[in-house]
C-alpha cells in the first residue's frame, strides 16, 4: 500500500507524490471521502490518477492512498438485470442510498454479498478439477442459470462441496492444489478489468450470430465472436437497430454499454431496455442483459473504465459456455474521454487531438471478441460478439475514430441518414456496407441452408450495384431510354429492396425472419428475375412482365407466417412459372 500526497488538480486528473511504490494501473481512494481513481501514469514517485467522480473541493496537500490492486469487477450471481456504472457501481442502490444525485465516495458491493442464491452442486468430493469446471449452478433469473466455476490459475481436487442456501460470500467449496494448498472457493470471483479473461483456444469464426434482420444476416454477415461497427446519424434508426440485435440475436446475454450520447440522466436505451421482451420467453430482456451507464453525473474518465468493466463481464458468460453480445454505444464517447485524459497528461496529441494510441485501445477491446473453447475439461463453446457503434461528429466517416474502429472490425453496417430519409429501413446502405465474414459464412450457409445461397447472395448484390449504375445514367438520359433488360435490371433491384430488404421492426411477423425464410424470399425476389429474362429474351414485352399479379404475392411474402411461408411460396413458383410460360407461349403463337 502507498500513500502520498496530491500536487496538482486539473479536472478529472489529480497529481501525487510520494507514490513510489504505487503500480500503474492501482486503484487510489482520494482525499477524505475516498474519491475512486485509478493510476494511469506514473513517473519517479509522481502518479497520475484519473479520477472517476467529481473533483471539485480537492485540495493539494490532501492525502492519497493506493489500495495495490487494479480496477476489479465482482463476477457472481446477482450481476444479471443489474445497471451499473463505469465502475461497476449498481445505480439503483447508490440512488437508494445517496438520492438521485450520486453522492461522492460512496462505497457498495458491485453484486449484493447478503443475497442467498440456491447452489445445486454439479461435482463432488474427490473429483478432479481444474480452471473452468463448472462446480454446479444457480439459477439467477428466469432465463440463466450461473455456472459456478472454478477460478483461472486453480487445479487440483476437490475437498469439499457444499449445496444449498449461500450468500456469495460463503466457501461453497475447497479445492486441494497439487502443491499441497487448500483453496476456498466462492460464488464470487474479482477480475482485473484491463486483463483478457484466458480461454482455451480461440476458434475461427465461421459461424453466423442470426440476428433474424435480413439486410444483416444475408448481405453483411456479423460471425459468433466477430467484431461490427455501426455508425448512428441522428434518426437514422440505430437505437431500433440495437433493440432488434439485442431482442433477437441467437445469443444467450447482452452487455450494453452505454456512453452518454445524450445529455440526459439516463440514456434513452437504459430506459427502453427494461420495456423489452424477449420474444422467446416473454419475459424482460433484462434477465439476460447487463447494462452499463455512463450518466451525465459522472465524469468523462468513468466511461473509460466502463468500456473494460463491460468487455469483462461479457468474457465471464462467455467463460460459462454462453454466447454473448456486446453493443457499446458510442466508442466515439468513450474516445473522447480517451482524449480528453491525455490532453491533461499534456500527451503528444495525434490526429484531431486524440492520443497515438486511440487505436491500440480499440483494438484492445475487438481483441477481446472471439469464439473460442472455454477453460474447463468439458471444452464447451462460448463466444463473445463486439459491436461498437461511432457517432462521428456531423455524420463524417473520415473521422479518427471511425478510420481507426474500421481498421480493426470486420463489419460495418452503414446507417444512413438518406435511407431513413426515405423510410427505407433498416437504413443500412448497401453499397457502403460489407462483411468481411462473407465467405466463411457463405460457406457456412451453402452447407446448412442452401447450397445456392451464395450464388443468390452474388447475383442480388451484382443487381443492387448495376442498380446504382443505371441510376446515373437515369439521371443523365432518362429512364424511356433504357433498354428492356436495363429496365428489368432495375425492377429487380427495386423489388430486392423494398421486397427484401426492407423490414419493419414493428411488425409482428417481418421483425424477424428466419434464416430459411430469408433463403426462400431471395430465391423467390431473383427466380422472379431469372424467369423474366428468359421471357424477355422470347420477346414478351417488359410491361406485360411488370403487370403480372404475381408480383403483388412477392411483395406480401415478408408478412406471412413462418409456418405458411414454404406452401405460399411454392404456389407462388407455380403461379410465377405458369403465367411466364403463358407470356412466352402467347407471344410465341401470336
Ligand atoms: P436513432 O436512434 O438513430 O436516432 P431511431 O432508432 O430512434 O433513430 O429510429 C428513428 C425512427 O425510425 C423510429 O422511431 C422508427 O419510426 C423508424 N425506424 C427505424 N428503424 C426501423 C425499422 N427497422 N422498422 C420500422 N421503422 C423503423
Amino acid at each position: 500500500m502507498s500513500q502520498g500526497k496530491i500536487v496538482k488538480i486539473a479536472g478529472p486528473l489529480v497529481v501525487a507524490e510520494g507514490m513510489r511504490d504505487a503500480n500503474m494501473f492501482d486503484v487510489v481512494h482520494v482525499g477524505e471521502m475516498g474519491l475512486i481513481g485509478e493510476i494511469i501514469e506514473m513517473r519517479g514517485d509522481k502518479a497520475s490518477i484519473q479520477v472517476y467522480e467529481e473533483t471539485a473541493g480537492l485540495r493539494p496537500g490532501t492525502e492519497v492512498v493506493s489500495t495495490g490492486a487494479p480496477l476489479s469487477v465482482e463476477l457472481a450471481p446477482g450481476i444479471l438485470e443489474m445497471i451499473y456504472d463505469g465502475i461497476q457501481r449498481p445505480l439503483e442502490r447508490i440512488k437508494a442510498m445517496t438520492g438521485s444525485n450520486i453522492a461522492r465516495g460512496v462505497s457498495v458491493t458491485s453484486v449484493d454479498h447478503d443475497k442467498k442464491w440456491d447452489f445445486v452442486p454439479a461435482m463432488k468430493a474427490g473429483d478432479r478439477v481444474e480452471a473452468g469446471d463448472i462446480l454446479g449452478t444457480v439459477q439467477e433469473t428466469s432465463l440463466i442459470s450461473h455456472k459456478i466455476m472454478v477460478p483461472p490459475g486453480v487445479m487440483g481436487t476437490l475437498k469439499e462441496i457444499s449445496g444449498g442456501s449461500h450468500t456469495v460470500m460463503d466457501v461453497i467449496a475447497k479445492v486441494d492444489t497439487d502443491n499441497g494448498t487448500t483453496v476456498d472457493i466462492r460464488m464470487l470471483q474479482k477480475w482485473p478489468v484491463r486483463r483478457q479473461r484466458p480461454s482455451r483456444e480461440k476458434l475461427s469464426p465461421d459461424i453466423p450470430m442470426i440476428t433474424g434482420q435480413r439486410v444483416i444476416d444475408t448481405l453483411f454477415p456479423i460471425a459468433r465472436g466477430g467484431t461490427a461497427a455501426v455508425p448512428g446519424p441522428f434518426g437514422s434508426g440505430k437505437t431500433v437497430v440495437q433493440h432488434q440485435l439485442a431482442k433477437w440475436s441467437d445469443v444467450d446475454i447482452v452487455v450494453y454499454i452505454g456512453c452518454g450520447e445524450r445529455g440526459n440522466e439516463m440514456t434513452d436505451v437504459l430506459r427502453e431496455f427494461p420495456e423489452l421482451k424477449d420474444p422467446k420467453s416473454g419475459e424482460s430482456i433484462m434477465k439476460r442483459t447487463v447494462l452499463i451507464a455512463n450518466t451525465s453525473d459522472m465524469p468523462v474518465a468513468a466511461r473509460e473504465a466502463s468500456i473494460y468493466t463491460g468487455i469483462t463481464i461479457a468474457e465471464y458468460f462467455r467463460d460459462m459456455g454462453y454466447s454473448v453480445a456486446i453493443m457499446a454505444d458510442s466508442t466515439s464517447r468513450w474516445a473522447e474521454a480517451l482524449r480528453e485524459m491525455s490532453g491533461r497528461l499534456e500527451e503528444m496529441p495525434g490526429e484531431e487531438g486524440y492520443p497515438a494510441y486511440l487505436t491500440s485501445r480499440l483494438a484492445q477491446f475487438y481483441e477481446r471478441a472471439g469464439r473460442v473453447i472455454c477453460l474447463g475439461s468439458d471444452k464447451r463453446e462460448g463466444s463473445l460478439t463486439a459491436i461498437g457503434a461511432v457517432s462521428p461528429a456531423g455524420g463524417d466517416n473520415s473521422d479518427p475514430v471511425v478510420q481507426a474502429t474500421l481498421r480493426i472490425v470486420k463489419v460495418f453496417w452503414g446507417l444512413d441518414s438518406g435511407l431513413a430519409y426515405k423510410r427505407h429501413f433498416p437504413a443500412i446502405n448497401w453499397l457502403t456496407s460489407y462483411s468481411l465474414y462473407n465467405d466463411q459464412i457463405g460457406a457456412w450457409l451453402n452447407k446448412n441452408v442452401s447450397e445456392d445461397w451464395t450464388k443468390l447472395l452474388g447475383d442480388a448484390m451484382n443487381l443492387l450495384q448495376l442498380e446504382s449504375e443505371l441510376e446515373e445514367i437515369v439521371k443523365l438520359v432518362g429512364y424511356d431510354s433504357l433498354s428492356a433488360p436495363d429496365r428489368l435490371s432495375l425492377e429487380a433491384a427495386r423489388s430486392i429492396r423494398e421486397d427484401y430488404l426492407q423490414q419493419n421492426a414493428f411488425d409482428g411477423v417481418d421483425t424477424y425472419t428466419s434464416l430459411p425464410k430469408q433463403y426462400g424470399m431471395l430465391k423467390m425476389v431473383l427466380h422472379f428475375y431469372y424467369e423474366a429474362k428468359t421471357a424477355l429474351d422470347a420477346g414478351v414485352p417488359v410491361e406485360k412482365i411488370f403487370a403480372l399479379p404475381v408480383r403483388e404475392k412477392i411483395a406480401r411474402m415478408k408478412y406471412v407466417e413462418e409456418e405458411n411461408v414454404k406452401s405460399y411460396l411454392d404456389a407462388a413458383t407455380d403461379e410465377l412459372e405458369s403465367s411466364m410460360k403463358e407470356l412466352v407461349t402467347g407471344e410465341v403463337s401470336a
